[in-house]
């Protein structure tokens, strides 16, 4: 059985958690897109822990962790990530990383940078990480796949005539230090060595998986609304962050997906530029992200203050439609427990019109939020473990978003810890 975890809005909705949680029920984890651009934050009985390029399931000795196709491969970090959490007393991991999977090279990091400095003040708020530069190069055909650091003559041919191209680009456009294709074969054999251990055929290694009913977890990173085609573009990544790419990034059939719980956050948060309609600015945000998430709303990959703002019930219908979510976990519910009263973000006014059906980026940047307001419940939730027991006003608010949604709201979270969720039962 396959099941993905995604995000419906625009990444940081607590899927770490829910992940990690499930994963003591898998068998298998699979990371399928993206890369070390985003984090997880995790906290569990070894400590408090930001994964970036690692699956969740790391924490677990009976989980195969594996970084899928999909991936965009940074292996020095992933390297470090496994040090770094054996050092701090977690056993080493199972980990299988995909002979298909492509390499994140040390240039697409500095193209990035690079980039980025070249548009100023128009630039993208990138992570730096490399990401966008890496799928480029990955479409354009002149990446390096894992399987390709194993077959020497191709290695090198590729790295002289990769090399050329980027050192036009180096040298004419961005006046910046070239590439030594004598170096850069070198750092390649040492991501060789470091990778080797892990490397498989790592779809048909799930395949017999499957096979043999193992239970496998699709581990996505951001939400929809940043995926390249359905999300803000172009302030989007570079990779599909939806739960279908997760058969393309794990190397699965689709209809092997079974059940897709798309986490959804009970306010709204983003890093980075790009349309947010609902978003509140002030003194108003300022409180919202001081007592969000866990000790305040600050991106888990570059420390950013997030930009806050209310629920917003188009964009999270919508982001739970292109995941085709079967079940939502609703987080971070706890947070909104000091408002009188909440606002919640139910339609969209552009030109003089009010939708309710996510537009298009051009369209997006001419909305204006239609509120509708809620009563808060004034309480602390933490601890309570049954929906029951959950304040009045705070099962109101849930169906209210549930119903907004369309889809089952079979999980609310109410704090950061690993046990702390309420899973509810269906009518
Ligand atoms: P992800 O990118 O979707 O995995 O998001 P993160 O794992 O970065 O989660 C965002 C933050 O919210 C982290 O600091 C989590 O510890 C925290 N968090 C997750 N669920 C809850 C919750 O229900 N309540 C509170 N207060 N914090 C939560």
């Amino acid at each position: 059985m396959v099941r993905a975890i995604v995000g419906a809005n625009w990444g940081d909705e607590g899927k770490g958690k829910i992940t990690d949680m499930l994963g003591e029920k898998s068998d298998i984890i699979v990371r399928f897109q993206g890369g070390s651009n985003a984090g997880h934050t995790i906290i569990n009985e070894y400590g408090k822990f930001a994964l970036h390029l690692l699956p969740s399931g790391v924490f677990y000795q009976h989980t195969t962790c594996i970084i899928g196709n999909g991936v965009a491969l940074n292996i020095p970090y992933l390297q470090k990530e496994i040090d770094d959490i054996v050092s701090k007393g977690v056993p080493k991991p199972h980990i299988l990383v995909s002979d298909r999977a492509q390499i994140l090279m040390p240039y697409h990091i500095d193209f990035d940078a690079y980039e980025e400095e070249r548009l100023g003040g128009k630039a993208f708020g990138s992570t730096k990480s490399g990401i966008a530069p890496f799928y480029s190069d990955k479409y354009a055909k002149i990446g390096f796949q894992v399987s390709e650091l194993f077959d020497e003559d191709t290695l090198v041919e590729k790295v002289a005539r990769v090399a050329e191209q980027k050192n036009i680009l180096l040298e004419h456009m961005y006046h910046k230090p070239l590439i030594d294709p004598k170096e850069l074969l070198e750092t390649l054999h040492e991501y060789r060595d470091m990778v080797a251990p892990y490397v498989c055929d790592t779809s048909l290694y799930i395949s017999n998986a499957l096979k043999e009913g193992k239970t496998v977890l699709l581990e996505g990173q951001l939400g929809t609304l940043k995926d390249p085609d359905f999300g803000i573009y172009p302030m989007v990544t570079s990779s599909s962050t939806l739960a279908a790419y997760g058969a393309i990034g794990a190397g699965i059939a689709p209809y092997e997906i079974k059940d897709i719980i798309t986490v959804v956050k009970a306010y709204s948060s983003a890093v980075g530029a790009g349309e947010f309609v609902s978003e509140i600015f002030g003194d108003e945000a300022d409180e919202l992200r001081r007592r969000g998430g866990d000790g305040g709303e600050f991106g888990a990959t570059t420390g950013r203050p997030r930009r806050m703002g209310w629920f917003d019930a188009v964009a999270s219908r919508y982001g739970v439609r292109m995941q085709g979510a079967t079940e939502v976990a609703l987080t971070v519910l706890d947070v909104l427990g000091y408002l009188d009263e909440i606002p919640v973000c139910v339609g969209y006014e552009i030109d003089g019109e009010v939708t309710k059906d996510f537009p298009v980026t051009a369209k997006l940047k001419k909305a204006k939020p239609v509120y509708e307001v809620l009563p808060g419940w004034k309480e602390e939730i933490r601890g309570i473990t049954k929906y029951e027991d959950l304040p009045e006003n705070c099962r109101k608010y849930i169906e209210f978003i549930e119903k907004e949604l369309g889809v089952p709201v079979t999980m609310v979270s109410n704090g950061p810890g690993r046990h702390e969720i309420i899973h509810r039962a269906q009518a």
